[in-house]
C-alpha cells in the first residue's frame, strides 16, 4: 500500500521525546521557547507562538488583532473547516470568496467585492502548499486598512515574491501528523509584529503574562516540550522532506502530463509549491480513486464539500454559490508526494492512472 500520507518519524524525535520525559519538564518549557526561536528563523519572522494546533493559532491570530463580533473576514470556502470555523469561535463572520481555477486559492477579485464597513481581516489559505496571490492581497490589504491572516497550515517554507508564506501577515502553521512536519498535534503563530506576539502569548496562557494575574479572557492552547522536541527535530529535517515532495511531484507531473482527462498542478512565476498534497483535476475522480485503490494506492479529496455546503454553514444561513469552489470539490483528486513516497511508487502511482484513462 502507498498510503495518501506517512508521518517521518526516526530515531532523533524518538530521543528527544525521551530526553524531555526523562527532564521532568513535560509541559510548557524551555524546548517550547527553543523551537519558536528556530521555526521563526526559518519562516523570516521576527517572532513565532507555539500553540496546541494549526486551529489554536488561527483563533488566536484573530483574538489578538481584536477580531470578534460585529466583524467580518474574508476566506476561501475551499479549506480544511478549521479556517473558517476560527472565525466563527471569536464571535465574527466568515465571508467566503470563491477561489481561482488554477491554483485553487483565494481569488483578489472575489475578496474585493466581499468588503463592506465590517471587514476587518482577509484570510487566505496556502492550500496544498501553494502560496497565495500575496502581492494582490496585500495591496487590497493595505488600501482598505485590513488585517490580513495567512493560514498557512499546508505550506511550511513555500515562497512568494522571494519571501515565506506566514511573514506577509500574521501566519499560522498546523504541525498535525499529516502535514509537511509534525509535532504530533501543534501549530504556530508567527508575526513580525511585538505586540501581536505578547497578545498571543496572553491569549494562549489564561490572559495571563504575571502569573496569577490575568488581563484578558485567554484559554490553555500551549504546546507541551514533548511536542516542541519533536518539532524541532523535524524542523531539522524539513528542508530535506520539502525537496523530496517537490521531487516526486515533478516526476508525477512529467508523467502525467499528457494523459487525457487529467490536469497537473500548476506552479505560478515567483512562487514555490512545498506540496503538502499534490492535486490532480481527474475526469470520473471517484471512480479514478477507486481504481487506484484496488491498486494500493492510496488517495483523498481535499476537499469534497466546500465550507460554505456543510451542514453547520448552511444552519448559519449561507446560500451562496461559489461555482470554481463547488466544480473543483467534485474534480479534485490528491495523490501521494510524501518523502515516504519512492520512485518506484511514484512510476506505479503514473502507471496505473494511465491504467484507468486507457480502459475508458
Ligand atoms: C490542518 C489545517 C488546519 C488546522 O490545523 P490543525 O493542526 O489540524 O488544527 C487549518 N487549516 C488548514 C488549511 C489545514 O490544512
Amino acid at each position: 500500500m502507498i498510503p495518501i500520507a506517512k508521518p517521518q518519524i526516526g530515531q532523533e524525535e524518538i530521543d528527544a521525546v525521551v530526553g524531555v520525559l526523562q527532564s521532568g519538564m513535560i509541559a510548557q518549557g524551555p524546548k517550547v521557547e527553543e523551537f519558536e526561536q528556530a521555526f521563526a528563523e526559518y519562516a523570516g519572522s521576527g517572532y513565532a507562538v507555539a500553540v496546541n494546533s494549526g486551529t489554536a493559532a488561527l483563533h488566536v491570530a484573530l483574538l489578538a488583532h481584536g477580531i470578534g463580533e460585529g466583524d467580518e473576514v474574508i476566506t476561501t470556502p475551499f479549506s480544511f473547516i478549521a479556517t473558517a470555523n476560527s472565525t466563527l469561535y471569536t464571535g465574527a463572520k466568515p465571508v467566503f470568496a470563491d477561489i481561482e481555477p488554477d491554483t485553487f486559492n483565494i481569488c483578489p477579485a472575489e475578496i474585493q467585492d466581499k468588503i463592506s464597513p465590517k471587514t476587518k481581516a482577509i484570510m487566505p489559505v496556502h492550500l496544498y502548499g501553494h502560496p497565495a496571490d500575496m502581492k494582490a492581497i496585500m495591496e487590497i490589504a493595505e488600501d482598505h486598512k485590513l488585517v490580513v491572516i495567512e493560514d498557512a497550515c499546508q505550506a511550511h517554507g513555500a515562497e512568494c515574491l522571494g519571501k515565506k508564506v506566514g511573514s506577509f501577515g500574521t501566519g499560522a502553521f498546523s504541525f498535525y501528523p499529516t502535514k509537511n512536519m509534525t509535532t504530533s498535534e501543534g501549530g504556530m503563530l508567527t508575526t513580525n509584529d511585538r505586540e501581536i506576539a505578547e497578545k498571543a502569548k496572553m491569549v494562549r496562557a489564561h490572559g495571563s503574562k504575571v502569573r496569577y494575574l490575568h488581563e484578558c479572557l485567554g484559554f490553555n492552547l500551549r504546546m507541551t516540550d514533548i511536542a516542541a522536541a519533536i518539532g524541532l527535530a523535524q524542523l531539522g529535517k524539513l528542508t530535506g522532506f520539502t525537496a523530496a515532495r517537490q521531487k516526486n511531484a515533478d516526476l508525477l507531473s512529467t508523467g502525467l502530463k499528457d494523459v487525457s482527462g487529467v490536469s497537473v498542478p500548476v506552479i505560478k512565476e515567483g512562487c514555490t509549491h512545498v506540496f503538502h498534497q499534490y492535486t490532480i483535476r481527474a475526469k470520473k475522480r471517484d471512480e479514478l480513486g477507486a481504481f487506484l485503490m484496488e491498486n494500493e494506492i492510496g488517495t483523498g479529496v481535499h476537499y469534497p464539500i466546500p465550507i460554505h455546503k456543510q451542514p453547520l454553514y448552511k444552519e448559519l444561513g449561507y446560500t451562496d454559490s461559489m461555482p470554481v469552489s463547488e466544480k473543483a470539490a467534485a474534480e479534485v483528486l490528491s495523490l501521494p508526494v510524501h518523502p515516504g513516497v519512492s520512485e518506484a511508487d511514484v512510476q506505479k502511482i503514473i502507471a496505473s492512472v494511465k491504467e484507468f484513462y486507457a480502459r475508458e
